[in-house]
């Protein structure tokens, strides 16, 4: 298999919070395994800009010494290395101020493609884009690039998107969610879309349940305060899980074409029907086990009620999903690191064979980590004499093994980020599907809020809280095991 690496336009990416945390363990090191592989063009610019004054040759040291730290094979690639940094510049900017505005518009060249990269607090989207603006360097040709959080809430998410949009056009704003940047994730619209298999099972006739899982076996580190004025329905669910339930719910768009398929991502949000209490387990901040510290060891207020685990009952009301539920799970301090969506077929409608005990059915396990790739369960018939017993196998597929090197992963952030240059929005989130995804979440943590309960605790290393076994146990369906 030849690996194809599409060629870019020569472009100025202007980026701005390049000496933060996420431009230099993710952003950064993205672009340097493009630029290793022959994807950004010579003469293009990544022009590093925060509020630090610093030299060039200080900021380049930075960057060199966060390429060591994060790629992999930095100590092999000192000569790629070095010829990327030839690419940076770095301008000193004061986002809410006057400083650097003229000295960055120096670095920008009209021909080129434009495009801001604001890996800065959303605090500061609305001063940059007025700045950009009022400096005359946003251009209708250029893009820019935001980070999550898109707001807390409906109304500052509508704030956020106005202030946006008042300096660009929505075709131009690029909201990143690295969930979509997933080799998976993408995996599954081509899975859904590109074989002619699936989409006659692919309704509530055939499907008895659809479980998401998002697992982290990390705990808040590092950032409790922020996660404790955040919280997993805001910090996950309102993005990564409602993304991934909305490709493996949305109807065929007509044209693997940016609106075709956000179009129809937003139908799915429009479709979910109001969350009741009783579908709903809430938060459940993990406790200190002997070894490991609880979360209030990190969120700064030892009386915190901001939960690290959800999980839910949500029904998509449409033709398609009418009677088969999607289970939601996301939480901190579980059992192991695991992201997966499992599409749980129904039984046969009569069964020749002899039950197999502990019995679960066909399923499809789409897995977005720590190993991606696809698993079938099916039922085939134990080897062997001694009568017709059967058995479940998994086929699976790890994309690694049937692929090779060329499924190596490549980071979510490479992939996003060479979109942006392309103008390529399909894997990016558009302002109206924000907005239906705060709405729909807005009166559920409202409610929490109201009602002012402390959320149960549940153990470090556990699945979650016993309420949460029993939102399926009620319906005589279970969890899938959190894979070690
Ligand atoms: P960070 O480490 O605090 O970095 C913030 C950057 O913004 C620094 O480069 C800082 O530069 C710059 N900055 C702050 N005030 C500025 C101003 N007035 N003018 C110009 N530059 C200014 O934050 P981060 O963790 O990289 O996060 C950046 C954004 O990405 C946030 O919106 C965050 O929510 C989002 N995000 C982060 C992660 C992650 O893993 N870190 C993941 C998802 C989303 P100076 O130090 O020079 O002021």
């Amino acid at each position: 298999m030849v690996s194809r690496v599409i060629p870019v336009d020569p472009f100025d990416l202007v980026l701005f919070g390049a000496t933060g945390d996420l431009a230099r363990r993710k952003i950064i090191p993205g672009l340097f395994h493009r630029f290793v592989v022959g994807q950004i063009p010579p003469g293009a610019r990544i022009i590093g800009a925060a509020r630090t004054e610093t030299t060039h040759d200080a900021f380049v040291q930075l960057i060199r010494e966060s390429l060591e730290e994060f790629v992999p094979k930095a100590a092999s690639q000192g000569a790629e290395i070095a010829a990327f940094l030839e690419t940076l510049r770095y301008v000193c900017v004061d986002a809410a101020g006057e400083a650097g505005w003229r000295d960055l518009g120096q670095h920008l060249r009209p021909e080129a493609v434009r495009a801001f990269y604001l890996s800065v607090s959303p605090a500061l989207f609305g001063a940059i884009a007025s700045n950009l603006d009022a400096h005359q360097l946003a251009t209708p040709e250029s893009r820019i690039v935001v980070e999550k959080p898109f707001g807390r809430d409906l109304a500052s998410s509508q704030a956020l998107n106005a202030d946006l949009r008042g300096v660009f056009d929505e075709g131009q704003i690029y909201r990143i969610d690295h969930y979509l940047g997933k080799e998976t994730v993408q995996n599954l619209m081509v899975l859904r879309f590109a074989n002619s298999l699936w989409e006659p099972l692919w309704n509530s006739t055939h499907i008895d349940h659809v479980q998401i899982t998002v697992a982290e076996s990390l705990g808040v580190e590092g950032r409790g305060e922020y996660y404790d004025r955040s919280g997993t329905m805001r910090d996950m669910v309102q993005n990564h899980l409602m993304q991934l339930l909305c490709l493996t719910a949305m109807e065929p768009p007509s044209r693997f074409r940016p609106d075709a398929v956000r179009d129809e991502k937003v139908k799915v949000i429009e479709a979910l029907d109001p969350v009741v209490p009783t579908n709903i387990v809430r938060g459940h901040q993990y406790r200190a086990g002997s070894d490991a510290e609880g979360y209030r060891d990190h969120a700064g207020d030892p009386q915190s009620l901001t939960e690290s685990f959800v999980a839910m009952k949500v029904n998509v009301g449409n033709w398609r999903w009418a009677g088969t539920p999607f289970y939601l799970r996301t939480g901190k301090k579980l059992r192991a690191r695991t992201s997966e969506i499992a599409i749980m077929f129904r039984d046969p409608p009569h069964m020749i064979f002899p039950r197999i005990e502990g019995r679960r059915g066909n399923a499809l396990i789409i897995r977005l980590q720590p190993d991606e790739g696809i698993t079938l369960r099916t039922t085939i018939k134990e080897p062997g004499p001694g009568g017709m017993r059967v058995a479940e196998v998994a086929l699976d597929m790890a994309f690694a093994e049937a692929l090779g090197p060329h499924a190596e992963a490549q980071d979510a952030y490479e992939r996003l980020i060479m979109d942006v240059i392309r103008g390529d929005q399909t894997l990016f989130m558009r302002g109206d599907e924000v907005e239906a995804a705060w709405a729909w979440v807005d009166p559920i943590i409202r409610r929490w809020e109201e009602d002012g309960q402390a959320p149960a605790p549940y153990d470090v290393g556990s699945s979650g809280p016993e309420d949460a076994l029993m939102l399926l146990h009620r319906d005589g369906r279970r969890w899938r095991e959190i894979q070690v």
